[in-house]
């Protein structure tokens, strides 16, 4: 190499300048929904704790309008058969497929221009959050309700990642990098002739080395490549109940159109409630409740024939129903319920049943209690149960080590709330075990804390654990 070839490549390897700002997208920093679209949500809620007995969750979908360039959420719709349940909900592709549809037509009846944005669901009375199930369900919903919100942006594309070799070679300046993906990107030196004939064209009669030329005028004009990223997003809305304020999240998927890169990304933000119209009418919310949302059986239907109010389950007139079959050999017998689990249940005299909780004697509290207990870690599902796992933990020890109530809940130590993803290991227990363990350590006297903790566990089981736990530990450390 000349030292005129050094210089030339001295000129070719400097830095080049810095990147021009990447072009902000479209996608909105909080979530703009309507005072009236949520106001829709919180009634549908209660309609569907009406509908239902009590509180399920069951999930919506979010709709904008193509003419507004804000992307406000200004209606809700619920597909028609989508399933409300206890503790979950379930989305999968058809359900957005089949909204689009409905949309479709919604449409083409009304004269509205509306578009699926996203989902709204509701944890019935549970906290609004995104379960691990939900962050998954936003994911299928993404997919496919993006491609409504596209708009491509443009970001720099590094045709080179790796460090930046530029060589001369056969007349051509190439500038290539150091790895197998990195782009090759060639510049042919032009003639002394036709390099001349332009100079003299912008009054230059010099005409310098063409390398020499080519090299300053690449620094001067550093090249910028741009990829088209097709940018789309959707929202998740949670609610409950009780009115909490909702939970909320954007999703943004983003496409590279040349590298064909997908990716998702998920980010927590606020509602942004702004003005709009929207007609609630509660019974007609009732009726489209009532026809579009299948609510599951009830576990106790199939049983025994009949519903209850959830407030029936906690007392002892639930537990009279089970009672029909009375006493006879004294064992226990195991059952099916509807949720495809199996579930112990003992053999009470019907007479017992009918005792108010206070009259009961040792034996048949305890039998009442550990049927109570059973229940409670069996429906793990039902949203008013909080600590499953514990409990859970507390009737394995008393079945298997034969520890009476006192002990079990002294080892197992201080009441922790469930995770979000509850579950019961080992959900079967020999029943008459648990009640023979607990009876047979169970202390005299009537008005004992013990007895006490069972009878209030009967009639409201979350109470009881969190007002008995504590004593009943203060009672195993002073008995070591
Ligand atoms: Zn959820």
């Amino acid at each position: 190499m000349t030292q005129e070839d050094d210089e030339i490549l001295a000129l070719l390897t400097q830095e080049a300048h810095k990147p021009v700002q990447t072009i902000t997208s479209h996608v909105p920093h909080a979530l703009p929904i309507t005072n009236a679209a949520l106001k829709k949500a919180f009634t549908i809620c209660d309609v569907v704790k009406d509908v239902a007995g009590d509180s399920h969750e069951w999930f919506s979908f979010l709709l904008a309008s193509k003419c507004d360039s804000t992307y406000t959420v200004r209606d809700l719709l619920i597909v028609d058969g989508t399933k409300a349940e206890m503790g979950h909900v379930a989305v999968e592709g058809e359900h957005v497929a089949k909204a689009a549809a409905e949309v479709r037509k919604m449409n083409e009846k009304n004269g509205t221009d509306l578009y699926v944005i996203g989902w709204l669901h509701s944890h019935g009375g549970g906290t609004p959050f995104h379960s691990t199930e939900d962050a998954g369900n936003f994911v299928k919903v993404l997919n496919s309700v993006s491609l409504n919100t596209e708009h491509p942006v443009y970001e720099e594309l590094k045709l080179i990642e790796s460090e930046v070799h530029r060589e001369l070679a056969g007349g051509h300046v190439i500038i290539s990098g150091q790895e197998a993906d990195d782009a090759r990107i060639t510049f042919a030196l032009p003639e002394t002739p036709q390099l001349a004939a332009l100079l003299t064209k912008y009054g230059m009669h010099k005409v310098p080395p063409p390398e020499a030329f080519v090299a300053e005028m690449l620094d001067i004009m550093p090249m910028r490549t741009e990829e088209a990223i097709m940018v789309g997003f959707g929202y998740s809305i949670v609610v409950n109940d009780k009115k909490d304020t909702p939970y909320a999240e954007i999703g943004t998927v983003r496409t590279k159109t040349i590298t064909g890169k997908k990716d998702t990304t998920t980010r927590r933000t606020k509602l942004k409630l702004v003005p709009g119209d929207l007609k609630i009418d509660r019974d007609e919310l009732k009726a489209m409740v009532k026809a579009r949302i299948e609510f599951p059986k009830r576990w106790w239907k199939g049983y025994h024939g009949r519903t209850h109010d959830d407030e029936d389950f906690g007392d002892i007139m639930g537990w009279r129903d089970y009672g029909q079959y009375g006493r006879t050999s004294g064992k226990n017998t195991w059952s099916s319920f509807g949720r495809g689990s199996v579930v112990p249940y003992s053999k009470a005299p019907s007479f017992v049943l009918k005792k108010p909780c206070t009259q009961l004697d040792l034996d048949e509290l305890v039998m009442v209690f550990a049927h109570h207990a059973t229940m409670y870690i069996q429906l793990y599902a039902y949203e008013t149960i909080k600590y499953t796992e514990y409990m859970g933990e507390v009737m394995r020890s008393i079945f298997r080590r034969d520890y009476g109530l006192t002990e079990a809940i002294g080892r197992a130590g201080p009441l922790k709330p469930d995770g979000p993803l509850a579950k019961v290991q080992e959900p079967l227990f020999g029943l008459h075990n648990i009640i023979k363990n607990i009876a047979d350590e169970a202390p005299a006297d009537p008005e004992d804390i013990e007895r006490k903790f069972m009878r209030d566990f009967i009639a409201d089981e979350n109470k009881a654990l969190e007002t008995y736990v504590p004593l009943l530990i203060g009672r195993y450390i002073g008995q070591k």
